[in-house]
Formats: C-alpha cells, structure tokens, sequence
C-alpha cells in the first residue's frame, strides 16, 4: 500500500486502522444498510457515536461532570470570537501573545471592543519562547493562553496559575499529554492534528462559564449555552467528522490513553532534537530549548538556507510529506503529532543525517 510518512502540521495523518474501520463500513455502518452519514443526527445510532466519542474524550483526560463537551464548527478561528462574546463580563479579560494564533484571537476581542490587555508576550524574540513570569489578574474575566504553537514549535511545559479561568489554544497539541483542570475554565481545538478530520471543533466548556453570557443581540449559534443545553445537538453537527473522532479517540485509549502518548511524543521529540543538537550547526531549531514543543519541531538549515527546499523536495521523494515550514517563519517543520510513530521519526532523521553529510 502506498502510505506516506504526513509531517503535515494539519490536517495531519490518521491511524491507518481508524481509516480501514471507516473504509469497511462507509457503505453499511455496522451491517445497517447505510452509512453513518445518511441517517439522521437525531437517530439513536448516531447518537451513540456521538455520545460515545463524549465518553471516551472524558475518559482520556478524566476531567469531571462539571465540564461540557462541544462539537462546533468554525474551526479554532470561530473560537477566537465566541470566546470573548461569551465570556467577557465587561472586565479585562487578558492574553499572552506567543504568535500568530494568539495574535488572531486577541484581534477578535479588540475587533468586537472588548476590554482586553496582553499580559506577557515573546514578540521581542520572535516567537522563539513562552513568556517568564507569566500572571494574570485574579479579577481577569478570562485568562487565554495557546499551549502549543504550531509555526514557531513552543510549548508551555506546565499551565500557568491561574484564579480567573484559563482558557487554552489546544489546537496542536490536544490529546497529546495528560492535562490538571484545576485552573481549566475553557480548552478548544480543531480536530484535525490529532484528534480527527478538519471539520469538527471540540470545546471543552465548564458549565458556569456556558451561563455567563447577559446580552441577547448575540446570535443564537454563537452561544456555548445553545450547544451546552441540546448536548451538542443543536443544530446538523459534522456527523461524519465525529464518527472519524470517535474512531481515533477509541485508537488512543487501545494505545494507552494520554500517559502513553506523552512518553511516546517525548521519545519523538527527543530523538529529533537530538539529531537537530548533534548536527555540528548544520541545522538550527528555532524554539529555544526549554520551550521547545513535542508536537511541531520548527528549524532551518542554517548552513545555508537555499538547501531548504531541496530538503523538502528530496525529502518527499523519500516519502515524507509536509515538512515545509510555514510561510511566516520559513524553514523547516516536523510535526509529529500522535500517529507519526518513533520509527517514522527515525527514518526522518537517517534521511537528515544523509542530507547534512552530502550538503554539509
Ligand atoms: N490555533 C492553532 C494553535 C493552530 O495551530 C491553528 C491551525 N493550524 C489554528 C488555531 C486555526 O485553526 P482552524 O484552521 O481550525 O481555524
């Protein structure tokens, strides 16, 4: 079969035993004579999937009863906008800038006049750290922090504190860890890394913050309390994006669940890193070291920077796609998100090897 290695920073690639499960039942879900996406959402075999997929993201992070699971649409950019419609009480609600995604949301805020501060941001160093020192007012209506961003490969390696409650990015590195809800007030992100197919936003919502909204000029379906109150079912939800997450919710609990993908990502990344380290200055990671994520590892061939395409283009001969980096950093990018397994990795970095010691 042909099967690439996806390096992609999303979509990114699915486990190949939830696309065959897919596969064998796309015409006739479970011996019914249809296919899950020709029956109605208010059916009670979709809504097994979709309570079932529920289940199973509760079980992975075991949060408790207090929290709501959503599936949206809109992408995380939709989110960037109800987050601040819904849970601004005309306070201050307050951001940390760490790039291009953080700089989205918060022109939402200032685009929809709401009262907002940047309390830390790692602008000054292009993007290269998660800020020191970060503190947010315990009076903040809301604390937004992005956890993982994907362009300049920096992760926060612990949640700040927080006594406002924290909002959280988790576009690219959801179901990557386990993760304390303690401060948790709201955790969203597209599905498409690791978690499914684009089309599916899931937000993880605590029932208080889906009860704040006090202004009836926001439209209906821009309201967390609409979806919270019908379970998700408000309106046509993307049933066939929820039945593929369903599937690879289920594929990382027989994987071990979020203990199990931590120590695997972190074995990844290491191995990466190392290769990146270990290069005699051939290649330079952009992200400093303490910050570095595990799920996107951004670099540059720093030996001379016009050999970056060859190495995507030789690279995808070899059969590795989507390594290169975004538009706004240049470079190079290697995502390794849930299903890039350790052995995929390593062929990445024999070909890195390779390519240093024929160019270096
Ligand atoms: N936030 C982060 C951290 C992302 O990586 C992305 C997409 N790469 C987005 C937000 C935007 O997501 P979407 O395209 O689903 O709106």
């Amino acid at each position: 079969m042909n099967r690439k290695i996806n390096f992609s920073a999303g979509p990114s690639g699915l486990p190949l035993s939830v696309l065959e499960h897919a596969q064998k039942e796309l015409i006739s879900y479970q011996n019914n004579g249809f296919s899950i996406m020709e029956i109605s959402h208010r059916s009670k075999t979709f809504e097994e999937v979709h309570f079932g997929a529920m289940d199973k993201i509760r079980k992975l992070y075991g949060f408790g009863d207090e929290y709501e699971i959503l599936f949206l649409q809109g992408g995380a950019h939709l989110q960037f906008a109800m987050v601040p419609l819904n849970l601004s009480m005309g306070g201050t609600a307050e951001y940390v800038n760490t790039g291009v995604w953080t700089n989205k949301a918060i022109k939402e805020a200032k685009l929809l006049g709401i009262n907002h501060k940047v309390v830390a941001s790692s602008e000054d160093t292009k993007f290269d750290r998660i800020p020191e020192n970060i503190k947010f007012s315990d009076d903040a209506d809301y604390a937004y922090i992005c956890t993982n961003n994907t362009i300049y490969g920096t992760q926060y390696k612990s949640l700040p504190k927080s006594k406002a409650p924290l909002v959280i990015d988790a576009s690219s590195d959801f179901f990557s860890e386990p993760l304390d809800f303690t401060d948790i007030g709201l955790l969203y992100g597209g599905a498409q890394k690791n978690a499914g197919p684009s089309g599916v936003t899931v937000v993880i919502i605590r029932k208080d913050l889906a009860e704040r909204l006090d202004n009836d000029r926001v439209p209906t379906m821009l309201r967390y309390k609409t979806h919270t109150d019908a379970k998700s079912l408000y309106n046509t939800p993307p049933t066939f994006g929820i039945y593929l997450l369903d599937l690879t919710m289920g594929w990382l609990l027989e994987q071990g669940g979020l203990v199990a993908a931590k120590e695997r990502n972190a074995a990844k990344a290491d191995l990466l890193y190392d290769a990146i380290d270990n290069s005699k200055g051939f290649y330079k990671g952009h992200a400093r070291k303490t910050d570095r994520s595990v799920m996107n590892v951004s670099y540059n061939i720093a030996a001379n920077a016009e050999l970056e395409p060859v190495f995507v283009a030789e690279a995808e001969k070899a059969g590795m796609l989507g390594l290169k980096g975004h538009r706004h950093l240049g470079g190079i990018r290697a995502s390794i998100y849930n299903v890039v397994s350790l052995n995929d990795v390593k062929t990445l970095v024999e070909f890195m090897k390779e390519f240093a010691r024929k160019n270096g």
